[in-house]
């Protein structure tokens, strides 16, 4: 197996430097949470409360036309609707898969596509969302890394995936709803829009998701780790460690040349966590190169550092990937090895395989099959 050599982004360090936006020139409605749209129909001449109705129609209710908001006169409906976009990404593509997932194709406002994972489990559903269009990160595993960054997704668009998709699925309810931060893009890149969108979705007069429900996965991006550590509420952590010495993860994950493995511990050591919360560790395991005994015991080193979880993921093939998964004999070792060493540890067999839709395998567009 060809190992890649030290990757250019680490010197350029493009994660530095902001994403560009989505330029709009019409007022998002979707953007807003619900005070700002309590202020935004006060500045209309409209009694505030008109504002709740709204947010509740846009968010719990997952409406996308005027006409559903029968609350609302038809005269205002008719001043509303030139004025502002109450739209979801629109879904271009939908593919299933034998387990039950659905890779979702969403085209955004300005013509970009993202896509997300519906994944229904036996007593809640998981939702898979984008949170850039491409990625800064350039992990060289990921097919979303092969992209670039392209620009950030609004709150409005990362609210309106999961609006989509579970309109797209409609038995399914809020309540027992899953939201994780691990399709295209670095969401600690996107920190403030993805914080913005987490505020609306855990708005009990929308969705009403459980903050404990949300998950925000990062590449390793310390600086936005330490900032996600400043908000009294947020998603829970889970950081996609994939190798257990510097030399490997800096030649597969770039932002490893800037913030080692030692770093990224000791800033996991002083994330603040709350009492029984604990710090999701993904490890990929990759034959021949992740996966041996060795890496398993610095796995348990690293680990043993916080309050943490283990998930193993055995890689999900990709064309031109040059990596194979693991044999079941090894993952079944290296359980057995964590869970020795008193860590907590699970296998994530990753969903939708068959359909590019699992971690590192989404890129721009539906692929074809
Ligand atoms: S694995 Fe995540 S952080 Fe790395 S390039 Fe892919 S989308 Fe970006």
């Amino acid at each position: 197996m060809k190992v890649p050599g030290p990757h250019p982004l680490a010197a350029s360090r493009p994660w530095d430097r902001p994403a560009p936006e989505l330029a709009t020139p019409v007022l998002r409605l979707r953007e807003l949470d619900r005070k700002e749209l309590r202020a935004w129909f006060t500045a209309l001449g409209e009694p505030a409360f008109r504002g709740d109705q709204v947010f509740e129609g846009l968010q719990r209710h997952g409406w996308t036309s005027w006409d559903q908001f029968s609350q609302v006169s038809k005269d205002l409906r008719a001043r509303l609707s030139p004025a502002s976009d109450i739209s979801v990404p629109v879904i271009t593509e939908s593919i299933s898969s034998s387990d039950g997932s659905t890779k979702h194709a969403f085209r955004l406002a300005d013509g970009q596509q993202v896509e997300g994972v519906y994944m229904p489990y036996a007593r809640r559903t998981t939702l898979c969302l984008s949170s850039q269009v491409g990625c800064a990160m350039g992990c060289t595993f990921c097919a979303t890394g092969l992209m670039g960054i392209v620009r950030n997704l609004s709150a409005g668009e990362i609210v309106g995936q999961v609006v989509a998709m579970l309109n797209a699925h409609p038995a399914e309810g809020g309540a027992g709803v899953n939201l994780v931060f691990m399709g295209m893009g670095e969401p600690l890149h996107n920190l403030d829009h993805v914080m913005k969108a987490f505020h609306i979705l855990t708005d009990p007069a929308g969705l009403g998701l459980s903050p404990r429900r949300i998950t925000l996965s990062t590449s390793g991006l310390v600086s936005g780790i330490e900032r996600l550590g400043g908000y009294a509420k947020r998603p829970r952590l889970a950081l996609s460690l994939n190798a257990t010495t510097d030399d490997y993860r800096s030649r597969i994950m770039p932002v490893n040349k800037v913030w080692n493995l030692e770093a990224l511990a000791d800033a996991l050591l002083h994330f603040p966590l709350d009492k029984s919360e604990r710090i999701t560790l993904e490890y990929v395991l990759l034959q021949g190169v992740t996966d041996s005994l060795e890496d398993g015991r610095r796995l348990a080193r690293f680990a043993q550092r916080f309050p943490s979880k283990i998930n193993l993921i055995p890689f999900n093939p990709h064309e031109g990937s040059g990596f194979e998964p693991p044999t079941e004999a090894r993952i079944g070792e290296l359980c057995q090895l964590l869970a020795q060493a008193g860590l907590t540890v699970s296998v994530r067999r990753s969903r939708g395989q068959d359909v590019a839709g699992a971690c590192g395998q989404l890129v721009r567009g539906p692929r074809k099959h």
